[in-house]
């Protein structure tokens, strides 16, 4: 990224339709494109010739979002997909076979704890789960069969923040790659590669689009891991029999990870972005700077507004002085922490049910990530299922309530919080 941040979120990967000079990256909402002739439609599907085949695999809408990502992201290349989840399972594929496993962080959102300790098992892969604040216990977890390290950056629910140096540091020693999900800082907050990952994946249903009308998700390769220094990744470095024994690091060299994930990812997986919700991402990410610089702004407001609350036990955001994570948000995310966080109401599980039901501006869904301010209860919702105990091992116990601050006046959200914690409390 040569230019600033506003200026690469507003210009990179597109530029006016050479067709009609639409200055919209406009959706190309095309299946199929026109090949010139034999030979050109040959090159294509021996991946000898780069360009447009079939939209399963690629289109000039996804294809601009691939390149502005990317370069927010300072990756290689980019590879769009249907969601966050889809994003995870892309980045995994091309490293794991029945047997191997990967080292994840206990702090994960709720979905990807599910996904990888129940659903990743049908494929014959598992996850092992540890703190990643203690290096001892990380480096324990890595055996000959780990093929990735997976955190969160800023993490879910809590606004936790990790420490990517220094995990990085460990999945370099174990010549492995980290894979970091920068759903929740964005790469306004955060730029992982520069820490160190080797692949950032994004949920760009949330703060990407910013408004709550889009599922997408994308893995961004930093085009700096060498995939043939071992045989632990012969999907990239040997010979492919689906490409006629073409090797994808020999072939692409920093692309390979990129390639791939389209090639065959894409392909044979099928979870393809479609190009009208890349537009609209493409439109968020335009705000992206402005949007999480007042999600901070308004998240530190309203966090330190509850902490002083006497109707309020606890807050969680790592941007408050309180924090344990202070230091390591002040060290490495100094543009700010994010707009998500928890805080456990005086009262228990009844206090927030009733919280939640007398709030006005902030809307009751299972989102975050959307301009306007949303509010969940965890423990009468997406936890609902788990036993007490299972529950505040997982940060939401009855009286957790979790916020996603939006970008409307912080006066605003603080008078509707005053009001409903007056009722939830009388
Ligand atoms: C939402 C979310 C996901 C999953 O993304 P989807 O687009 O909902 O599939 C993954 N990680 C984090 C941190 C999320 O917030």
């Amino acid at each position: 990224m040569t230019q600033g941040f506003d200026t690469t979120a507003i210009h990179a990967g597109a530029s006016a339709d050479p067709a009609t000079g639409a200055l919209q990256v406009p959706i190309y909402q095309t299946t199929a494109y026109a090949f010139r002739d034999a030979d050109h439609a040959a090159a294509l599907f021996n991946l000898q010739e780069v360009g447009y085949i079939y939209s399963r695999l690629t289109n000039p809408t996804v294809a601009a979002l691939q390149s502005r990502v990317a370069a927010l992201e300072g990756g290689a290349g980019a590879v769009c997909c249907s969601s966050g989840h889809a994003a995870q399972i892309l980045a995994l594929f091309p490293l794991m076979e029945p047997g191997r496993n990967i080292v994840a962080s206990t702090r994960l959102y709720g979905g990807s704890v599910t996904q990888f300790s129940h659903t990743i098992r049908r494929f014959g892969w598992s996850a092992t789960f540890v703190d990643f604040d203690d290096p001892q216990a990380l480096r324990d977890a890595i055996d000959d069969n780990t093929r990735a390290i997976f955190c969160e950056s800023i993490s879910n629910p809590g606004g936790y923040v990790t420490d990517i140096p220094a995990v990085a540091a460990i999945a370099d020693d174990a010549g492995l790659p980290l894979i970091v999900d920068n759903t929740l800082a964005t790469p306004y907050l955060c730029r992982p590669i520069e820490m160190g990952a080797t692949l950032v994946v994004h949920s760009l249903t949330k703060y990407m689009t910013g408004n709550g009308t889009v599922t997408g998700g994308v893995v961004v390769d930093s085009g700096k891991f060498d995939w043939s220094a071992s045989d632990k990744f012969p999907s990239l470095s040997a010979r492919e029999p689906a490409y006629h024994g073409l090797k994808f690091h020999e072939t692409f060299g920093n692309l390979a990870f990129t390639f791939h994930g389209i090639a065959i990812g894409l392909r044979d997986l099928g979870m393809t972005m479609n190009p009208q919700g890349a537009h609209y991402t493409l439109m968020g990410i335009e705000t992206l700077g402005l949007r999480m610089q007042r999600h901070c702004e308004n998240a530190l407001k309203v966090a330190k507004w509850l902490e002083k609350d006497p109707r309020v036990e606890t807050v969680t955001y790592a941007g408050l002085d309180s924090s344990p994570w202070k230091a390591t948000a002040d060290r490495l995310y100094p543009k700010g922490v994010g707009g998500l966080f928890t805080f456990a109401i005086k009262g228990g599980y009844e206090s927030a049910v009733k919280l939640v039901g007398g709030l006005d501006l902030f809307s009751h869904v299972a989102n975050l990530g959307d301009a306007r301010s949303l509010v969940i209860h965890s423990a009468s919702t997406t936890h609902r299922q788990l036993t007490e105990d299972q529950q505040r091992a997982a940060g939401a116990g009855p009286e957790i309530v979790r916020l996603s601050v939006g970008i409307e006046d912080a006066d605003d959200l603080i008078a509707d919080l005053d009001q409903a914690l007056a009722k939830a409390t009388a």
